[in-house]
């Protein structure tokens, strides 16, 4: 399979559904980010700054690069001139922090704050708590810079998809909830970054709005290369 063939059927597969496909392009090389960019890719996602900002110095300017990996505070100062989305903000310090860049740069940055919904302790997140204290926060209030503009979570790392299914659905209903605590232009709940190569379809029936898929697009990763 190629990519093409792989981003195209993933496209029409969720034509009509209000879905974004953000292609997981993390590890792989640029003539492939160009063959599923010239597939009509334009919404590309990566995990490591460096590889980010290296790869977006390279690419077309119209690609919308979303950051959906951890990031680090000392960071975020390389991806703020020109980020579209950073789908992995975590605290109140990160929030603040994306702010401060995006003022820098004459610009308000638009984020989903991560919520925690695995199992397993290894994956980031807020917990539905803590993310209902930093939204309320006089803190939060000052941020003139940046734009809650949703949700994102990752669901645990199995193949029992009853318990993903429980997962996702939980996130669904807890953005649900936050609809009723929206400040508009500040705290919006328009995206609900949910579902990766392995557990898309579910949240997509769920009510997942964004997608992000990696291997199967682009194949396999190799980490050792
Ligand atoms: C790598 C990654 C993905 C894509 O994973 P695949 O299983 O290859 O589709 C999605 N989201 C995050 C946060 C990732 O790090």
């Amino acid at each position: 399979m190629s990519i093409k063939v792989n981003y195209e059927q993933l496209r029409d597969g969720l034509e009509g559904k209000g879905v974004t496909l953000v292609a997981v392009s993390k590890t792989k090389p640029l003539e492939m980010l160009r063959e599923a960019y010239d597939a009509g890719a334009r919404d590309f996602g990566e995990n490591k700054v460096q590889e980010l900002v290296g790869k977006h110095e390279e690419l077309p300017q119209d690609i919308r690069w979303h950051m959906i990996g951890h990031l680090q505070r000392n960071k975020v100062k390389y991806i703020a001139p020109f980020v579209h989305l950073i789908h992995s903000v975590d605290s109140l310090a990160l929030l603040k922090e994306v702010n401060k860049r995006a003022a820098n740069n004459e610009r308000v940055i638009n984020v989903l704050l991560q919520v925690h919904i695995a199992e397993e302790e290894t994956k980031f997140g807020l917990t539905p708590d803590e993310l209902k204290e930093l939204i309320a926060s006089e803190e939060f209030a000052a941020f003139a810079n940046v734009k809650v503009v949703g949700l994102m979570g990752m669901a645990t790392n199995t193949g029992d998809e009853e318990k993903v299914r429980t997962e996702f659905s939980a996130l669904r209903k807890f953005f649900d909830e936050m609809k009723s605590k929206e400040q508009p232009g500040k705290f919006e709940m328009d995206e609900l970054s949910m579902g990766m190569s392995g557990d898309w379809g579910i949240a997509v029936e769920e009510g997942s709005t964004m997608i992000r898929v990696g291997s199967s697009i682009f194949g396999a990763r190799n980490y050792n290369i």
